[in-house]
């Protein structure tokens, strides 16, 4: 029996995509409603869950025509609150844009769905012998669209960049509806400027992102990695130039003590270097399609470190994609991911440390050491939220940092964006957001601070 649908808007979208893939009861929302991290939500208007660019087009036209706002949602992996309702927006998730085409090898492209996991993602590159470039723990749930929308890094970003380096394109519905596509991967094209690259990055507030064209890379499959320890930040800050010159170097990733004492204690485990014997650990990632093994050794042998080869180096990449899901495991932490000029990582890491220890707090960070991208977890700091994060980030901008590397601005960052971006990039931003998207339909109260 067709079930009541009193909402005309839920109406008008039942109408588009069919009753299955409009949820308006509050038991199946729930889901949608909540973050990664349990601490942001917010009610949905409804679900709508369109399987193709035509409903996405015909469902964002409806909303405008109501005035409803729309929140798009990929694999709801986000770190930064953008990607839930704030109150009353329709949730449009992409889990049914699942598109995936046949790897395009003669450019060594591919074209998938918005909806597509990054895991599926990497599969299909490997079934042609490829790889994608972009890869960090969550890939089994975050999607592309979520992916492009946030210009995800990961592990790899030392070698190949984010995922703005690996968009050829996009397809994407703009906010009156209209389907803008992007998809045929020229390497080359000087007509004017792409509106693919301008969507990267922007949070679900300039398009709905339907498919996109990636760039794939070689599927390396020898590989060896290893963890060392150092006595001080400085000193694993010391050791990239020489990791650098590693032509099969992949990743350089940076555990802090009590980083890698969670994550091995969350899977049960002991850590591969007694966690008091060094002030940093970092875990050098070497692939190639030759056996990178000496290579990497010649450059840790006088360190103190294990290499990890096979089984050893799997085991190293398990904890290092625990540590986020150990962190949440102990509580809801105070999450701030920041990037600063590398050389300057020990100056903020004392910060962190003292103001941890002012408010009793517990510290625990980690991150992508090559681009100075830590991710600083404080648990404990009761009501001062606000202000730890003031200092960290105003500390961040003083520095010559980013008050977000590769999470997003969400709705936790908001208000520090102009401090770091400057009030004429802020105005150009909006411009574009306005000339976009007049009504604000597009998740609004997301990466741009409220006028
Ligand atoms: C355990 C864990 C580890 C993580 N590690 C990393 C890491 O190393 N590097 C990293 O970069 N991130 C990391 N993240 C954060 C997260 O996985 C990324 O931000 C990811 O890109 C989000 O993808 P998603 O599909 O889950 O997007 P969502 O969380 O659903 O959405 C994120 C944002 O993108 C928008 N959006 C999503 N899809 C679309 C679309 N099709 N069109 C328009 N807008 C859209 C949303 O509105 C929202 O603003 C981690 C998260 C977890 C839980």
């Amino acid at each position: 029996m067709a079930r009541v649908v009193s909402d005309p808007l839920a109406s008008a979208l039942v109408d588009i995509v069919g009753e299955a893939h409009v949820l308006v009861d509050a038991d199946v929302r729930a889901t949608y409603e909540t973050d990664w991290l349990g601490k942001y939500h917010g009610t949905a208007r409804c679900v709508v869950r369109p399987g193709t660019t035509l409903e996405v087009a015909a469902v964002v036209r409806a909303c405008s025509q109501h005035g409803a706002a729309i929140v798009t949602q990929g694999g709801n992996t986000g770190l930064v609150g953008g990607s839930v309702p704030r109150g009353g927006e329709v949730v449009l998730t992409t889990s049914r844009l699942r598109r995936l085409d046949p790897v395009d090898a003669m450019a060594h492209q591919v074209t998938v769905g918005a909806g597509v996991t990054i895991e599926a993602l990497q599969h299909q590159a490997r079934l042609a012998h490829l790889d994608f470039a972009v890869d960090w723990g969550a890939r089994a749930t975050a999607t592309v669209g979520g992916a492009v929308n946030t210009n995800a890094g990961g592990s790899r970003v030392v070698r190949f960049g984010t995922m703005r380096s690996q968009v050829m394109g996009l397809e994407m519905v703009l906010a009156d509806g209209s389907v803008v596509s992007d998809l045929g991967g020229l390497p080359k094209e000087t007509a004017g400027p792409r509106l693919s690259n301008l969507v990267v990055g922007s949070e679900g507030t300039l398009a709905v992102v339907t498919a996109a064209r990636l760039r794939l890379v070689p599927w390396y499959r020898h590989t060896a990695a290893a963890l060392v320890g150092c006595a001080t930040l400085a000193d694993a800050v010391a050791l990239l130039p020489a990791l650098r010159s590693l032509p099969s170097l992949d990743a350089v990733e940076l555990l802090m003590p009590e980083a890698l004492a969670v994550a091995c204690a969350h899977l049960g485990i002991t850590p591969p270097l007694a966690v008091g014997t060094a002030a940093a650990f970092v875990m050098i990632d070497c692939a190639a399609h030759h056996d990178p093994t000496d290579e990497l050794a010649a450059v840790v042998a006088d360190l103190a470190g294990v290499m990890a080869l096979g089984p050893q180096r799997e085991l190293l990449f398990r904890i290092r994609d625990h540590v986020t899901i150990a962190i949440g495991a102990i509580g809801t932490p105070l999450k701030l991911d920041v990037a600063v000029p590398v050389q300057r990582l020990p100056e903020l890491d004392a910060l962190v440390t003292s103001i941890a220890a002012e408010l009793g707090a517990r510290s625990i960070v980690f991150g992508h050491l090559a681009e100075g991208n830590v991710h600083i977890n404080l648990l404990g700091v009761g009501t001062s939220d606000a202000d730890v994060t003031e200092r960290i980030l105003a500390a961040v901008i003083d520095m010559g940092g980013t008050i977000s590397a590769e999470h997003g601005i969400g709705v936790a960052k908001t208000a520090w964006l102009e401090r770091l971006k400057g009030a004429p990039t802020i105005a150009a931003l909006r411009a574009v957001k306005t000339a976009l998207d007049p009504q604000g339909i597009l998740n609004p109260g997301v990466l741009l601070p409220p006028t």
